[in-house]
């Protein structure tokens, strides 16, 4: 890994992303921003800071996923079906596209989850590909973004933790709307905690 003059200045305890990094985008889709079905009431910051990530990674050539909540209308999470979610992210609704206002790269890998009716999977790796892909791309730390902190974003960094990951969350990219409890979790894992400015990005 070849460190510029500038992310050689930051703390050297985060690691640098690098050729055998990913960025992971969870399900940043419109049904979990403002707006959304399950959106969070207000972020103003996520969109810009996550856009920023992206831009990133892309500039350097680094693999970029992202995983969808990608239900089908009758899927058992939803209330009508006895769930304990309002509808959300059904398969080609606009609550399931990608936020309008993110640019998503040419090339990026995209993971759908929870497309069986009869089971929800929070996690990005819960009955997906990911895992297989993260092999086949030889990549050995990700760096996780997000705004389904509580639910989705959550499992998902623990389950990356127990696959043996190294896991970098970006703080500065995740939704703040969740409890105590769940930010105590996430921050119990093994899990490291980076902002842009720790990964040299200036701000734009
Ligand atoms: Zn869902």
């Amino acid at each position: 890994m070849r460190l510029s003059k500038d992310s050689a200045s930051h703390s050297s305890s985060i690691p640098q992303p690098d050729r055998q990094s990913a960025l992971l985008l969870v399900d940043p889709q419109n049904d979990f921003f403002p707006g959304g079905a399950m959106g969070m009431t207000e972020d103003i910051n996520l969109i810009p800071a996550i856009d920023t990530y992206i831009k990133h990674f892309s500039r350097n050539g680094w693999p970029i996923l992202a995983t969808r909540d990608w239900h089908p209308p009758n899927h058992c999470s939803f209330a009508e079906q006895g769930g304990v979610h309002p509808t959300h992210c059904v398969q080609g609704s606009r609550g399931a596209q990608f936020h309008t206002d993110l640019v998503m790269p040419p090339g990026m890998m995209v993971i759908s989850k929870g497309t069986d009716a009869k089971k929800d999977a929070g996690s990005g790796f819960e009955g997906s590909s990911l895992a297989d892909r993260l092999e086949d791309l030889d990549v050995k730390t990700v760096f996780i973004l997000g705004p389904a902190t509580q639910d989705c974003l959550k499992q998902t960094i623990m389950d990356a933790c127990k696959l043996g990951l190294q896991v970098i969350i970006l703080k500065d990219a995740i939704g703040t709307e969740t409890s105590a409890d769940t930010f105590k979790e996430i921050f119990q894992t093994e899990a490291m905690q980076a902002t842009a400015s720790d990964l040299g990005i200036k701000p734009t």
